[in-house]
């Protein structure tokens, strides 16, 4: 029996209720919805009207559906700023439920080198409106190709920015470099490992390879080869590479594995700043230490360019260093996002040190996951840190997610990311106590997640 997930007629109440704008909250509210929009709120748990569905949230957090500004791996098509290999559909499929069951009702995939039409592919439209970046330009192409370029296809490599944009296919720029070909975190947990086993048959865990890239090209891959060669054997001794790998080998072994693409990369920064300011779009830039001060210099040069610093946290940054950063370009105007990584539950690779100073600092705008190997936190376990570690308060947190993404991508998400009428009806309904604990999830009024699990994913 097909069941019917539309609701024509819907009211939601009795749960408290966050709005989205970073300050309003109702101890008890009610959600009238009618064909896919918010039509009514109110103070309070209304009746329903005649031939209205009821659900009740009383004691439970009623809010927007969540907007991540930055991910990977929802899409088919090349995969990641390296242009890889398409990922397996079923994984596809996963990552974006796992998206939609942890309360995400939008995205942008930010992988930035796949077509419009490549995005479904077997699997179908889902739940989760997603969209598509673009970052294709010639530069971003070649770094690409210095690393990977697997996913590529003629049809990729003769595609134009202007054209994509022109036809409307594309509101949303880049992810402008990436951990790919700008040295950062796929690196050490995918392309030093594989070069490193492909010539010594040892495989090196992700955090050995970031300790190795580091020793041998600088924190800032400035090529500051400082290195002395008796710290370098002591590395390769911990590493247990000894018997297979010289120090010269292994210099020469990252530099082409890691510096190749990076010229490349940041020529294909400056084209989507360029690109940014001409066609008045946001874009959204890799943001790592090696690359802050180019990201200052291109907010200087475009003024009129719409930067947002992805994944302001990343890694590669000290805590004093993240927060400085981050100053730095929002003083510039650039637009300041941080990312679950896996560092809020998971714990595999990142810490939240770098995160939990950004939010104190109050130099936060966006949270996104970004994809930190497939192992991402939910957005939604952020936001329950930082609440219940009283960094922010619940309206001012909740934003961070739902509309102050939507007023960073108007073009996009204009229409939703707030509870108020004639938004879209994307509404996630979780524990008042734990905001990780989502219950239900409605996508323009379609109740597509109860009580906890899928229940229209399509
Ligand atoms: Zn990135």
């Amino acid at each position: 029996m097909q069941i019917d997930t539309r609701n024509d007629a819907l009211l939601i109440a009795g749960g408290s209720l966050v709005t989205g704008d970073g300050r309003s909250f109702f101890e008890s509210a009610s959600i009238r919805i009618r064909d896919g929009l918010i039509v009514e709120v109110t103070g309070g748990r209304q009746e329903p009207a005649e031939g209205e569905s009821l659900l009740l949230s009383d004691g439970m957090l009623m809010m927007p559906g969540l907007i991540n500004g930055h991910a990977h791996g929802t899409i088919l098509g090349p995969s990641m700023p390296s242009g890889s290999a398409p990922l397996m559909p079923e994984t596809v499929r996963w990552q974006r439920n796992r998206h939609l069951l942890s309360g995400t009702t939008s995205l942008i995939n930010v992988c930035g080198l796949a077509l419009e039409d490549e995005r479904d592919g077997v699997l179908g439209p889902h739940a989760i409106d997603i969209r598509m970046s673009s970052a294709l330009t010639p530069q971003s192409l070649r770094a690409a190709d210095a690393i990977d370029g697997r996913g590529l296809s003629s049809r990729h490599r003769l595609a134009r920015l202007e054209e994509i944009v022109g036809c409307g296919q594309c509101r949303v720029l880049g992810e402008a470099g990436g951990g790919q070909t700008l040295g950062g975190g796929a690196q050490d947990y995918h392309f030093i490992p594989d070069a490193i086993e492909a010539k010594t048959g040892q495989r090196i865990e992700a955090a050995m390879a970031r300790r190795l890239k580091e020793q041998v090209l600088g924190r800032k891959l400035d090529g500051g080869s400082s290195a002395d060669d008796e710290g370098l054997e002591t590395l390769l001794k911990e590493a247990g590479l000894e018997a297979h790998l010289t120090t010269d080998a292994l210099r020469q072994l990252l530099e082409t594995c890691v510096l190749a693409p990076v010229r490349d990369a940041l020529a294909g920064l400056a084209e989507i700043a360029a690109a940014s300011a001409t066609f008045g779009l946001p874009a959204i830039f890799h943001h790592a230490l090696p690359t802050a001060a180019k990201l200052g210099e291109l907010a200087r040069r475009h003024p009129k360019a719409r930067m947002i610093a992805a994944h302001a946290n990343h890694p590669s940054f000290r805590v004093e260093e993240a927060v400085q950063a981050a100053r730095d370009l929002k003083f510039l105007g650039v637009k300041i996002d941080v990312s679950t990584l896996d560092m809020i539950q998971t714990r595999f690779r990142n810490g939240p040190e770098n995160f939990d100073s950004l939010i104190a600092a109050g130099l936060v705008d966006t949270i996104s996951t970004d994809y930190a190997g497939g192992d991402w936190d939910p957005i939604a376990s952020a936001l329950h840190r930082i609440i219940a570690r009283k960094m922010m308060d619940l309206p001012a947190a909740v934003a961070l997610a739902t509309g102050n993404p939507a007023g960073i991508f108007p073009e996009l998400f204009g229409d939703r990311g707030l509870i108020m009428p004639q938004k879209r009806a994307d509404i996630l309904v979780c524990e008042k106590h734990n905001l990780s604990k989502v219950r239900h999830v409605f996508v323009a009024g379609r109740q597509v997640v109860k009580d906890g699990q899928l229940y229209d994913e399509g």
